[in-house]
């Protein structure tokens, strides 16, 4: 057996033996949902048992309280590689999302790499991320310098019908809108009120009218959350809040600012004042996948008898804050098929999907699929350096940022 087949064998066996361990801790933060920032329980869950596997834990990493970090090193300086954890729930739906699974499958993927880390270069931080539905944990990290000595980033997450390696995400921010009119009685003195809610249905016209000369990837969707308060009164204040989102930052603000251009034009037409809140914590940027890194995954997968489909152009997506990961380092967030039949994500169906046996073993293979693939990061540098080299070539094109230092 070579050394690194040898290395394999013990990490995986790591998963295994624990396997009753990881799926129990998974079962336990779905079972109590916490939503974004409040995850409280679920990272104590989730450090205890680094702690117990021998990570040296940081606590409210970043100056966030659910966040935290785990680090181990190896036997030489060496790629420097996170493996991430979300853990938050959505309001309302518990573990729709299946972060109960994202929870475990970073953690298993932690300690089996862990368990060779003796015979390795470089080091392995299990970063705990809060808040990826609403607040993203992983920009406040990217802000307080959370990420600034990893050089790749890994984790995964659930899906159902097919496992992909890889998948677009799309760059999004949310806005809220509010007009300021003012109030007159609606029978007697109408004429004397300015109608804040008439300039609210106006943008949502505007912006039905703009769709259509929209890239087809483009979505602006939102509702109103404040429409007036009696009939009798003409609406003096109104918000209403939105998404705007596309595949990519440059086409998004750009349609940003043509959906702004709707807000202020509705506030003309109508007399009313508008205020225009871009939300500085929810500006997820779009995912670039690491292919290097994502193909080694998709081998590992196969290797573990598991089935890895193809990515289509045209894959129906969401935004996530690993975006803003993925524009600053060389980072994969494979997705795991939880069952083959096509669940819809965000529903009660998916919630029960993931606390099941079916679910918890094919996240379990995947957690091994990520492990060898961190596992060959650190034993071959050349892993690294195709997948800095392609991120590289994306940044010099404009398709990633990079970190403002570079
Ligand atoms: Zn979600
Ligand atoms: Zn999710």
């Amino acid at each position: 057996m070579t050394d690194l087949a040898r290395l394999r064998t013990r990490a995986l066996a790591a998963i295994d033996e624990r396997q009753d361990a990881l799926v129990a801790l998974s079962l336990a933060i779905h079972a109590t949902p916490e939503v974004a920032y409040q995850e409280r329980e679920a990272a104590l869950r989730l450090t205890e048992f680094l702690e117990g596997d021998g990570f040296r834990v940081s606590r409210a990493y970043g100056g966030l309280e659910t966040a935290y970090r785990g680090d181990t090193a190896g036997r030489a300086t060496g790629p420097r590689v996170a493996i991430l954890a979300e853990y938050d729930a959505l309001a309302d739906l518990g573990h729709g999302c299946g972060h109960n699974l994202i929870a475990m499958i970073g953690t298993a993927t932690a300690v089996a790499v862990r368990e060779v880390m003796d015979e390795l270069p470089g080091s392995i931080a299990a970063i705990g991320t809060p808040a990826e539905e609403g607040g993203g944990g992983k920009v406040a990290l990217l802000r307080a310098g959370g990420f600034d000595d990893v050089d790749a980033a890994m984790m995964i997450h659930p899906t159902t019908g097919r496992s992909l390696a890889g998948r677009h995400s799309l760059a999004s921010n949310r806005v809220t809108v509010e007009y300021a009119g003012k109030a007159a009685h609606a029978a007697s003195q109408p004429d004397q009120g300015i109608n804040a809610l008439d300039a609210m249905i106006q943008l949502f016209n505007g912006v039905n009218a703009m769709r259509q000369q929209l890239r087809p990837d483009a979505r602006v969707h939102g509702y109103i959350a404040n429409g007036g308060s009696a009939a009798n009164v003409i609406p003096a204040y109104t918000q209403g809040r939105f998404s705007v989102r596309a595949l990519d930052r440059r086409y998004q603000q750009e349609v940003l600012q043509r959906f702004i251009a709707c807000a202020q034009g509705a506030a003309h037409a109508t007399g009313a004042q508008v205020r225009v809140t871009v939300d500085p914590n929810a500006g997820y940027e779009n995912m670039v996948f690491s292919s290097p890194m994502a193909e080694h995954w998709a081998a590992h997968m196969r290797e573990l008898g598991q089935v890895v489909g193809d990515t289509n152009d045209d894959e129906r997506v969401g935004s996530t804050d690993m975006g803003n990961v993925m524009q600053v380092m060389p980072a994969i967030h494979p997705y795991v098929a939880i069952s083959d039949d096509a669940i819809p994500g965000h529903s009660i169906a998916f919630r029960d999907q993931a606390a099941t046996p079916e679910a918890h073993a094919r996240a379990l293979a995947a957690a091994k699929a990520l492990a060898l693939t961190a596992i060959d990061v650190l034993a071959d540098r050349t892993v690294l350096e195709s997948a800095r080299r392609e991120f590289a070539e994306r940044r010099a094109a404009g398709v990633v940022k990079g970190r403002t230092s570079d």
